[in-house]
């Protein structure tokens, strides 16, 4: 099979947690899956982590591609597309899932958190969403999922700027289904509650406890239970479906 003839997916975010577990769950032979990851700090760390997602994506006898940019700079997301169009020459989903958090109560909260926080989890979607959108429309097939969260539905406390920022992907996704849903591109996204990850191990016990007491299903979710849900959003079973939020909680949000 050659580069032209395979099916190319982009995940954001696909080093660790729940992007990791996307990967894994979209690739299949004939399937090539490109993701990235950056944090600036350990960069021996993210790489075996970036591996890792590499190897479980080929086990599942997809083709996979890992590739260190920064999703809230325009350049890096640029040539991030650049290599799947050069192999691929198109792209068939775009799973907008990098994110991060800065916590802080809003009178406290620096300028810096706030910027941060938007730039990779609400800008970053957007210079991808512009891109991907492109091809897929002359394509004229597509599937963006954008993963938000339960939080820029109800609010929480010491995160006005991931709030902020997941309300915002929603909104973004909406808007997005509406200018793309002539051309055979469907958005939607998917609303994880508390789902066990890096991002909610360095939450404080008590902060855990109160989440998992909010759970009617009475568990935390795993990353693979979100990914159940990107897969069936980015399948041909969710032709007829788009600009919608699917809340993957427990039953945390109804
Ligand atoms: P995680 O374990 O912290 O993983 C985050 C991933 O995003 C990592 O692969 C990280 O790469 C990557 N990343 C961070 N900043 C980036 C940047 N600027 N450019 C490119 N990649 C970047 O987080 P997670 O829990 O899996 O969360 C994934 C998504 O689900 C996020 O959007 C998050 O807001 C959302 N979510 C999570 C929960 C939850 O309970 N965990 C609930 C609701 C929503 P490195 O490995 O290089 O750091």
């Amino acid at each position: 099979m050659t580069g032209e003839d395979q099916r190319a997916v982009v995940v954001t975010g696909g080093s660790r947690g729940i992007g990791r577990a996307i990967c894994r769950t979209l690739a299949r032979p004939g399937t090539h899956v490109f993701f990235n990851y950056y944090t600036p700090g350990d960069r021996q760390e993210e790489e075996a982590a970036a591996d890792e997602t590499c190897k479980l994506i080929e086990s599942a006898g997809g083709k996979a591609t890992g590739i260190w940019a920064n999703v809230a700079d325009k350049d890096q997301v640029k040539d991030f597309f650049k290599q799947v169009m050069d192999a691929c020459g198109r792209i068939d989903v775009l799973v907008n899932n990098a994110g991060i958090t800065r916590d802080n109560l809003l009178v406290r909260m620096k300028e810096s958190e706030w910027d941060d926080v938007l730039e990779v989890n609400l800008k970053g979607p957007f210079l991808c969403i512009q891109i991907a959108a492109r091809v897929m429309m002359k394509q004229r097939s597509g599937r963006i999922v954008n993963i938000a969260s339960i939080v820029g539905v109800v609010g929480n406390p010491g995160q006005a700027n991931y709030v902020a920022s997941k309300a915002g992907i929603i909104g973004l996704t909406k808007t997005a289904a509406r200018e793309y849903a002539s051309r055979g591109v469907t958005v939607n996204a998917v609303a994880p509650g508390f789902i066990e990850t890096d991002m909610t191990a360095k939450l404080p016990e008590k902060v855990k406890a109160a989440m998992l007491a909010q759970i009617p299903l009475g568990r935390p979710g795993t990353p693979d239970d979100v990914a159940a849900a990107v897969r069936f959003l980015a399948s041909e079973d969710a032709a007829y479906i788009t600009g919608q939020v699917i809340h993957v909680s427990g039953g945390m949000y109804m």
